[in-house]
């Protein structure tokens, strides 16, 4: 429990307010500040509350030796002016997990999950599966909901599954979860942490304050995961879509503990990659008891989240997907290697200075680039490297227009940027919107 301290919230985006919220109930003095201007009414109701707003580039000049706290934003880099000041001050730094997690009661269940891809899909699992259990299930954290948003309803005995990103992990201290899940790691966000090395050991954090009787869910065909992973003193279990571990593939049935759980042929998601969230899903169900048959409906049915992979409609003939959600290269390759169809790649966004040469080895069925955005001179360069057609355009709505000319019927059209799309949207969930809307033009 945090109460009578005089915080700084450093960003009022969905987390900050929501913890602002919460901390306004403790007696605690708040001072909410954003670069933006903010929504009138926002500001009001967050004024009822006694907490104060103040739109400024300044915000360092906010903060002085005063303060006990600063809440930031986890997308606020460890150099920004009022974190280094709040270091030399000595006013601990904190995010709103961590803020969260303090007015968490006891014996609750913690289930965290993080990795570089498969977070939310895993996430979503765990959360659909465990519901089928008699117990009161959670979910939060990056996955879009605020875990302060709804900490004040946990009760004892119940779960709570987050989605953890390695930006939310940068500042987490306390904070302990009684199962931990990393799905994957590869090169993303480099940018944010100084390297690889870094990023890795940010990870490594899903595991802090861990003993013997936490548990490690970990992908035993990563060997970044292994190495990362191996003085770790919880419970590992592992699960492999390559290899024999405690869950993995066997003759396209998934098998956990020995035994047969389901047949990838009963599964609505398709891909490896999905296999290896869904043994996730699996160890943990069993944890909880959820029983084969609750699992095998569940899968039957569980078609994924919005904007990853997500099929979107066929329009004479051509099939559209929106995968906005890939971020990165590394799952623009799993998309491009889920189709055996002729493919209309759409791609571009927010220049991160990272090569798109990785995608090289997996263009074999894609016909057409057609690409906007930032990076599009660097991704039309990549295309006539590699002798595919490319055409070059400034928006994502000229894209798909472009693209369903140049399609024919038997085509896929996808859409899966292997960028941020921050360049020209708030966020991924907008742009797959907006292709939906375009596509939903098209006749
Ligand atoms: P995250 O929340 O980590 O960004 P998502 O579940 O939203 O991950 O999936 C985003 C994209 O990452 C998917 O569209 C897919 O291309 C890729 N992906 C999903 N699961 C995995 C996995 N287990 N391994 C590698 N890539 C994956």
């Amino acid at each position: 429990m945090i109460e009578n301290k005089k915080i700084l919230i450093q960003g009022m985006a969905r987390s900050g307010v929501s913890v602002a919220r919460l901390l306004a109930k403790y007696n605690n003095d708040i001072t909410i500040t954003d670069l933006n201007e903010q929504d009138n009414n926002l500001i009001e109701e967050l004024n009822n509350l006694k907490i104060k707003v103040v739109i400024t580039k300044n915000q360092d000049e906010l903060l002085d030796e005063s303060f006990d706290l600063l809440v930031k934003n986890p997308a606020i880099r460890k150099d920004n002016k009022t974190v280094l000041k709040a270091k030399e001050l000595g006013i601990p730094v904190i995010n709103e997990i961590e803020v969260s997690y303090k007015f968490l009661p006891k014996d609750v269940k913690i289930i965290t999950i993080t990795g570089s891809n498969g977070k939310t899909t895993t996430t979503t699992m765990v959360y659909e599966l465990l519901k089928r259990t008699n117990k009161c299930v959670h979910l939060g954290g990056n996955i879009g909901i605020p875990f302060s948003s709804f900490v004040e309803k946990v009760k004892s005995n119940d779960i709570v599954v987050l989605e953890i990103s390695d930006h939310q992990l940068c500042d987490m201290y306390e904070f302990k979860s009684d199962i931990s899940v990393i799905t994957n790691l590869s090169k993303v966000h480099l940018d944010f942490h100084n390297g690889y090395e870094e990023y890795k050991q940010v990870k490594k954090k899903i595991f802090n304050n861990h003993d013997k009787d936490s548990i490690a869910i970990l992908n035993s065909s990563d060997n970044d995961v292994l190495t990362l992973t191996s003085d770790i003193p919880s419970k590992k279990i592992y699960f492999s879509s390559t290899k024999v571990a405690d869950a993995y593939l066997n003759n396209n049935k998934i098998i956990y503990n020995n035994e047969e759980v389901i047949d990838c042929d009963d599964i609505k998601l398709k891909g490896k990659h999905n296999y290896e969230n869904i043994m996730v899903a699996i160890i943990i169900s069993k944890m909880f008891n959820v029983k084969n048959q609750d699992i095998k409906e569940f899968l039957k049915e569980f078609g994924g989240v919005e904007h990853r992979l997500e099929y979107v409609k066929t329009i004479n003939g051509i099939k559209f997907y929106n995968d906005s959600k890939a971020t990165n290269n590394k799952s623009t390759i799993i998309a491009l290697d889920s189709f055996v169809e002729p493919t209309i790649l759409i791609m571009g966004g927010l220049d991160r200075n990272i090569p798109f040469d990785e995608l090289a080895t997996h263009l074999k069925n894609v016909k057409k680039v057609v690409c906007y955005g930032e990076t599009k001179n660097k991704i039309a360069d990549f295309c006539q490297k590699n002798n595919v057609d490319v055409i070059v355009l400034d928006n994502l709505r000229e894209a798909t227009h472009k693209a369903y000319e140049n399609a024919v019927s038997g085509d896929v059209i996808l859409l899966s940027p292997a960028c941020a799309s921050w360049d020209q949207y708030k966020c991924f969930e907008d742009r797959g919107e907006e292709f939906k809307k375009e596509i939903n033009l098209l006749n």
